[in-house]
Protein backbone atom coordinates (compact mmCIF):
# COMPACT_ATOMS: atom_id res chain seq x y z
CA UNK A 1 0.00 0.00 0.00
CA UNK A 2 3.03 2.40 1.15
CA UNK A 3 4.68 2.00 -2.19
CA UNK A 4 1.45 2.75 -4.25
CA UNK A 5 0.93 5.76 -2.33
CA UNK A 6 2.16 9.49 -5.12
CA UNK A 7 3.35 11.86 -2.39
CA UNK A 8 4.03 15.16 -3.23
CA UNK A 9 6.27 16.20 -0.57
CA UNK A 10 7.12 20.33 1.34
CA UNK A 11 10.14 20.36 3.69
CA UNK A 12 9.62 23.04 6.24
CA UNK A 13 12.70 22.97 7.97
CA UNK A 14 13.59 22.64 11.73
CA UNK A 15 10.24 25.41 11.76
CA UNK A 16 9.06 25.34 15.26
CA UNK A 17 11.76 23.12 16.64
CA UNK A 18 12.82 24.62 19.92
CA UNK A 19 15.17 21.53 20.91
CA UNK A 20 19.35 20.93 20.23
CA UNK A 21 19.37 17.54 18.86
CA UNK A 22 23.23 17.02 18.77
CA UNK A 23 23.47 15.60 15.45
CA UNK A 24 21.34 18.29 13.92
CA UNK A 25 22.14 21.77 12.12
CA UNK A 26 19.08 23.87 13.02
CA UNK A 27 21.57 26.08 14.68
CA UNK A 28 23.18 26.85 11.66
CA UNK A 29 20.04 27.09 9.31
CA UNK A 30 17.09 27.58 11.43
CA UNK A 31 15.25 30.72 10.00
CA UNK A 32 12.14 31.95 11.56
CA UNK A 33 8.88 30.51 10.82
CA UNK A 34 7.42 33.22 8.28
CA UNK A 35 10.12 33.22 6.63
CA UNK A 36 10.37 29.87 5.92
CA UNK A 37 6.52 28.29 6.10
CA UNK A 38 5.06 28.12 2.48
CA UNK A 39 2.47 30.38 2.00
CA UNK A 40 -1.11 28.86 0.77
CA UNK A 41 -0.79 29.96 -3.10
CA UNK A 42 2.65 28.22 -2.80
CA UNK A 43 1.39 25.14 -1.99
CA UNK A 44 -1.94 25.46 -4.26
CA UNK A 45 0.59 25.78 -7.15
CA UNK A 46 3.13 23.38 -6.27
CA UNK A 47 0.51 20.85 -5.91
CA UNK A 48 -0.81 21.59 -9.23
CA UNK A 49 2.49 21.39 -10.71
CA UNK A 50 2.93 17.81 -9.00
CA UNK A 51 -0.40 17.03 -10.78
CA UNK A 52 0.56 18.09 -13.84
CA UNK A 53 3.60 15.64 -13.65
CA UNK A 54 3.37 13.07 -16.79
CA UNK A 55 4.28 10.30 -14.17
CA UNK A 56 1.10 11.47 -12.53
CA UNK A 57 -0.69 10.90 -15.70
CA UNK A 58 -0.88 7.08 -15.22
CA UNK A 59 -1.76 7.51 -11.29
CA UNK A 60 -4.37 5.37 -11.74
CA UNK A 61 -5.64 3.68 -8.46
CA UNK A 62 -2.46 5.28 -6.80
CA UNK A 63 -3.40 7.87 -3.71
CA UNK A 64 -2.10 11.14 -3.79
CA UNK A 65 -1.15 12.45 -0.34
CA UNK A 66 0.72 15.85 0.56
CA UNK A 67 3.23 15.11 3.15
CA UNK A 68 4.88 17.98 5.38
CA UNK A 69 7.76 16.52 6.26
CA UNK A 70 10.83 18.49 8.41
CA UNK A 71 10.83 19.99 11.66
CA UNK A 72 8.13 19.26 14.14
CA UNK A 73 4.88 19.97 12.77
CA UNK A 74 2.49 19.59 15.55
CA UNK A 75 4.89 22.08 17.39
CA UNK A 76 3.99 24.46 14.98
CA UNK A 77 1.58 27.56 16.36
CA UNK A 78 -2.09 26.08 15.58
CA UNK A 79 -2.55 28.70 13.38
CA UNK A 80 0.02 28.09 10.90
CA UNK A 81 -0.82 24.02 11.05
CA UNK A 82 -4.17 24.74 10.23
CA UNK A 83 -3.08 27.08 7.51
CA UNK A 84 -0.67 25.07 5.85
CA UNK A 85 -3.22 21.90 6.11
CA UNK A 86 -6.06 23.87 4.73
CA UNK A 87 -4.38 24.90 1.52
CA UNK A 88 -4.97 21.64 0.50
CA UNK A 89 -8.63 21.09 1.00
CA UNK A 90 -9.70 21.97 -2.56
CA UNK A 91 -8.05 19.64 -3.90
CA UNK A 92 -9.24 17.30 -1.10
CA UNK A 93 -12.72 18.36 -2.06
CA UNK A 94 -11.65 18.11 -5.85
CA UNK A 95 -10.93 14.30 -4.63
CA UNK A 96 -7.69 14.90 -6.78
CA UNK A 97 -5.51 14.73 -3.56
CA UNK A 98 -6.82 11.99 -1.15
CA UNK A 99 -5.15 12.76 2.55
CA UNK A 100 -2.50 14.43 4.39
CA UNK A 101 1.03 13.26 6.43
CA UNK A 102 3.36 15.10 8.83
CA UNK A 103 6.17 14.79 10.78
CA UNK A 104 6.83 15.47 14.31
CA UNK A 105 8.55 14.39 17.40
CA UNK A 106 7.05 12.10 20.37
CA UNK A 107 6.98 14.61 23.02
CA UNK A 108 4.95 17.62 20.36
CA UNK A 109 2.28 15.12 20.26
CA UNK A 110 -1.36 15.89 22.90
CA UNK A 111 -4.70 15.18 22.47
CA UNK A 112 -5.57 18.62 21.43
CA UNK A 113 -2.66 18.04 18.61
CA UNK A 114 -3.71 15.31 17.29
CA UNK A 115 -7.13 16.30 16.76
CA UNK A 116 -6.14 19.15 14.77
CA UNK A 117 -4.43 16.80 12.56
CA UNK A 118 -7.42 14.02 12.53
CA UNK A 119 -9.79 17.31 11.71
CA UNK A 120 -7.62 18.66 8.75
CA UNK A 121 -7.31 15.04 6.77
CA UNK A 122 -4.11 13.61 7.80
CA UNK A 123 -3.94 10.10 7.77
CA UNK A 124 -0.34 9.33 8.46
CA UNK A 125 1.76 11.06 11.02
CA UNK A 126 6.03 10.14 11.15
CA UNK A 127 7.36 10.30 13.92
CA UNK A 128 11.04 11.04 15.03
CA UNK A 129 11.81 8.17 17.52
CA UNK A 130 15.47 7.65 16.65
CA UNK A 131 16.43 5.41 19.46
CA UNK A 132 13.92 3.03 22.09
CA UNK A 133 17.06 3.36 24.06
CA UNK A 134 17.02 6.00 26.95
CA UNK A 135 20.34 6.36 27.47
CA UNK A 136 20.91 7.32 23.40
CA UNK A 137 18.12 9.13 23.70
CA UNK A 138 19.47 11.32 26.12
CA UNK A 139 23.13 11.53 24.58
CA UNK A 140 21.95 12.55 22.09
CA UNK A 141 19.61 15.38 23.44
CA UNK A 142 15.96 14.27 21.97
CA UNK A 143 13.99 15.68 24.87
CA UNK A 144 12.22 12.53 25.56
CA UNK A 145 12.59 9.28 26.70
CA UNK A 146 11.40 6.02 25.01
CA UNK A 147 8.22 5.47 27.32
CA UNK A 148 7.24 8.71 25.62
CA UNK A 149 7.94 7.67 22.23
CA UNK A 150 6.08 4.27 23.13
CA UNK A 151 2.96 6.28 23.96
CA UNK A 152 3.26 8.63 21.06
CA UNK A 153 3.06 5.69 18.32
CA UNK A 154 0.88 4.09 21.06
CA UNK A 155 -1.61 7.53 20.21
CA UNK A 156 -1.55 7.79 16.82
CA UNK A 157 -2.63 4.01 16.46
CA UNK A 158 -5.21 4.73 18.72
CA UNK A 159 -6.70 7.78 16.76
CA UNK A 160 -7.00 4.99 13.67
CA UNK A 161 -4.33 7.02 11.77
CA UNK A 162 -0.84 5.24 9.99
CA UNK A 163 1.72 5.59 12.10
CA UNK A 164 5.51 5.34 10.92
CA UNK A 165 8.38 5.50 12.79
CA UNK A 166 11.95 6.77 12.07
CA UNK A 167 14.59 5.25 13.80
CA UNK A 168 19.08 6.61 13.70
CA UNK A 169 21.61 3.66 13.27
CA UNK A 170 24.51 4.94 15.77
CA UNK A 171 23.68 7.18 17.39
CA UNK A 172 25.98 7.95 20.21
CA UNK A 173 25.73 5.20 23.52
CA UNK A 174 24.05 2.98 20.88
CA UNK A 175 25.64 -0.45 19.78
CA UNK A 176 24.51 -3.10 17.61
CA UNK A 177 22.63 -4.64 20.65
CA UNK A 178 20.95 -1.95 21.94
CA UNK A 179 19.60 -0.93 18.67
CA UNK A 180 18.58 -4.49 17.44
CA UNK A 181 16.31 -4.00 20.81
CA UNK A 182 14.84 -1.09 19.53
CA UNK A 183 14.05 -2.79 16.15
CA UNK A 184 12.20 -5.37 18.44
CA UNK A 185 10.49 -2.78 20.60
CA UNK A 186 8.93 -0.66 17.56
CA UNK A 187 8.02 -4.20 16.14
CA UNK A 188 6.36 -4.72 19.39
CA UNK A 189 4.15 -1.55 18.70
CA UNK A 190 3.16 -2.25 15.23
CA UNK A 191 3.68 0.77 13.10
CA UNK A 192 2.68 1.31 9.36
CA UNK A 193 6.15 1.39 8.48
CA UNK A 194 9.74 2.40 9.44
CA UNK A 195 12.59 4.73 7.99
CA UNK A 196 16.35 3.98 8.99
CA UNK A 197 18.79 6.56 8.59
CA UNK A 198 22.52 6.17 9.34
CA UNK A 199 23.64 9.10 11.46
CA UNK A 200 26.31 11.43 9.77
CA UNK A 201 28.58 13.52 11.39
CA UNK A 202 27.14 17.44 9.77
CA UNK A 203 29.03 20.04 9.94
CA UNK A 204 27.93 22.75 12.70
CA UNK A 205 26.57 20.38 14.81
CA UNK A 206 27.55 19.43 18.39
CA UNK A 207 28.30 15.84 17.20
CA UNK A 208 31.16 17.24 15.50
CA UNK A 209 32.52 19.03 17.97
CA UNK A 210 32.58 15.44 20.11
CA UNK A 211 33.92 13.92 16.69
CA UNK A 212 36.56 16.37 16.34
CA UNK A 213 37.04 16.01 20.52
CA UNK A 214 37.46 12.31 20.02
CA UNK A 215 34.42 11.53 22.00
CA UNK A 216 32.04 10.52 19.28
CA UNK A 217 33.07 7.55 16.83
CA UNK A 218 30.76 7.41 13.69
CA UNK A 219 29.88 3.98 12.46
CA UNK A 220 31.93 2.75 9.54
CA UNK A 221 29.95 1.86 6.36
CA UNK A 222 30.52 -1.51 6.86
CA UNK A 223 28.96 -1.57 10.27
CA UNK A 224 26.01 0.87 9.52
CA UNK A 225 25.36 -1.82 6.37
CA UNK A 226 25.42 -4.52 8.81
CA UNK A 227 22.88 -3.21 11.72
CA UNK A 228 20.57 -1.57 9.20
CA UNK A 229 20.34 -5.23 7.30
CA UNK A 230 20.02 -7.09 10.72
CA UNK A 231 17.15 -4.40 11.24
CA UNK A 232 15.66 -4.64 7.70
CA UNK A 233 16.00 -8.49 8.15
CA UNK A 234 13.44 -8.22 11.56
CA UNK A 235 11.15 -5.68 10.01
CA UNK A 236 10.72 -8.05 6.94
CA UNK A 237 9.94 -10.74 9.01
CA UNK A 238 7.51 -8.90 10.78
CA UNK A 239 6.27 -7.96 7.78
CA UNK A 240 6.58 -3.56 8.32
CA UNK A 241 7.69 -2.04 5.19
CA UNK A 242 10.99 -0.15 5.99
CA UNK A 243 10.03 2.67 2.87
CA UNK A 244 13.44 4.42 3.78
CA UNK A 245 17.19 3.42 4.12
CA UNK A 246 19.47 6.38 4.43
CA UNK A 247 19.26 9.60 3.90
CA UNK A 248 17.82 11.26 0.79
CA UNK A 249 21.01 12.80 -1.45
CA UNK A 250 20.48 16.40 -2.15
CA UNK A 251 23.19 18.60 -3.60
CA UNK A 252 24.60 20.06 -0.82
CA UNK A 253 24.77 17.38 1.60
CA UNK A 254 27.51 16.00 0.60
CA UNK A 255 29.84 19.36 1.15
CA UNK A 256 28.16 19.52 5.18
CA UNK A 257 29.54 15.85 5.88
CA UNK A 258 32.28 16.28 8.48
CA UNK A 259 32.29 11.99 8.83
CA UNK A 260 29.90 8.92 8.97
CA UNK A 261 28.69 6.06 6.83
CA UNK A 262 27.47 8.20 4.31
CA UNK A 263 26.77 6.39 0.51
CA UNK A 264 24.54 7.72 -1.95
CA UNK A 265 23.14 4.17 -2.54
CA UNK A 266 22.84 2.83 1.06
CA UNK A 267 19.59 1.46 0.79
CA UNK A 268 21.02 -0.62 -1.89
CA UNK A 269 24.29 -1.81 -0.23
CA UNK A 270 22.20 -2.72 2.50
CA UNK A 271 19.91 -5.36 0.65
CA UNK A 272 23.10 -6.40 -1.19
CA UNK A 273 24.83 -7.35 2.27
CA UNK A 274 21.23 -9.03 2.60
CA UNK A 275 20.97 -10.79 -0.64
CA UNK A 276 24.75 -11.96 -0.46
CA UNK A 277 24.02 -13.60 3.24
CA UNK A 278 21.01 -15.61 1.80
CA UNK A 279 23.32 -16.48 -1.09
CA UNK A 280 26.11 -17.99 1.42
CA UNK A 281 23.45 -20.10 3.13
CA UNK A 282 22.10 -21.33 -0.16
CA UNK A 283 25.61 -22.29 -1.24
CA UNK A 284 27.05 -23.83 2.19
CA UNK A 285 23.67 -25.71 2.20
CA UNK A 286 25.29 -27.76 -1.06
CA UNK A 287 28.83 -26.89 -0.14
CA UNK A 288 30.96 -30.73 -0.24
CA UNK A 289 28.34 -32.48 -2.34
CA UNK A 290 29.85 -33.08 -6.38
CA UNK A 291 28.16 -30.16 -8.69
CA UNK A 292 26.88 -27.79 -6.67
CA UNK A 293 24.69 -25.54 -8.17
CA UNK A 294 25.81 -22.12 -9.22
CA UNK A 295 22.68 -20.49 -10.76
CA UNK A 296 20.68 -18.16 -9.00
CA UNK A 297 17.55 -16.47 -9.53
CA UNK A 298 16.78 -13.77 -8.46
CA UNK A 299 13.63 -10.99 -9.39
CA UNK A 300 15.07 -8.89 -12.08
CA UNK A 301 14.97 -5.41 -9.90
CA UNK A 302 17.58 -7.04 -7.83
CA UNK A 303 20.40 -8.03 -10.66
CA UNK A 304 22.24 -5.51 -9.85
CA UNK A 305 22.03 -5.27 -6.20
CA UNK A 306 22.36 -9.30 -5.90
CA UNK A 307 25.98 -8.26 -7.88
CA UNK A 308 26.80 -5.26 -5.80
CA UNK A 309 29.33 -2.22 -6.55
CA UNK A 310 31.87 -2.92 -9.01
CA UNK A 311 30.21 -7.39 -8.93
CA UNK A 312 31.48 -7.43 -5.42
CA UNK A 313 29.16 -9.89 -3.79
CA UNK A 314 29.64 -12.48 -6.73
CA UNK A 315 33.66 -12.20 -6.61
CA UNK A 316 33.49 -12.49 -2.44
CA UNK A 317 31.10 -16.02 -3.49
CA UNK A 318 33.42 -17.51 -5.66
CA UNK A 319 36.35 -16.91 -3.49
CA UNK A 320 34.62 -18.28 -0.40
CA UNK A 321 33.20 -21.08 -1.90
CA UNK A 322 35.78 -21.99 -4.39
CA UNK A 323 34.08 -21.42 -8.04
CA UNK A 324 35.16 -20.82 -10.86
CA UNK A 325 31.76 -18.56 -11.83
CA UNK A 326 28.63 -17.75 -10.92
CA UNK A 327 25.54 -16.63 -12.81
CA UNK A 328 22.56 -15.20 -12.15
CA UNK A 329 19.27 -15.93 -13.57
CA UNK A 330 16.23 -13.00 -13.64
CA UNK A 331 12.75 -13.99 -13.00
CA UNK A 332 9.88 -12.08 -12.40
CA UNK A 333 8.30 -14.84 -10.46
CA UNK A 334 11.01 -14.74 -7.74
CA UNK A 335 10.31 -12.38 -4.86
CA UNK A 336 11.50 -9.65 -4.35
CA UNK A 337 14.78 -9.30 -2.07
CA UNK A 338 14.80 -13.19 -2.02
CA UNK A 339 17.22 -15.51 -3.92
CA UNK A 340 17.10 -19.01 -4.95
CA UNK A 341 19.74 -21.57 -6.75
CA UNK A 342 18.92 -23.46 -9.87
CA UNK A 343 19.17 -26.60 -9.34
CA UNK A 344 18.82 -28.82 -11.77
S1 LIG B 1 13.91 17.85 16.81
FE1 LIG B 1 14.51 17.65 14.69
S2 LIG B 1 14.72 19.73 13.93
FE2 LIG B 1 14.69 19.83 16.17
S3 LIG B 1 16.83 19.85 16.75
FE3 LIG B 1 16.11 17.75 16.82
S4 LIG B 1 16.58 16.89 14.81
FE4 LIG B 1 16.73 19.13 14.66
Amino acid sequence: MEEKRFIIPFFISHLGCPHHCIYCDQGVIARPVAATAPTAPEIAAEVERYLRLGRLKNRAGRQVQVAFYGGTFTALPVEIQEGLLRAVGPFLKEGVVHSLRVSTRPDALSPARLEVLASNHVATVELGVQSMTDEVLRRSRRGYGSEQAREAVREVLRLGLEAGVQLMVGLPGESAETFAKTVEDVIRLRPHFVRLYPTIVIRGTGLEQWFRAGDYRPLTLEEAVAISKEALKRFRAAEIPVIRIGLQPTPTLPASIVAGPYHPAFRQVVEGALLYEQAVALLAAHKGSPGIPTTFIVAPQDISTFYGEGRANIRRLCEVFDLREIRVRPDPLQGRGTLALWAV
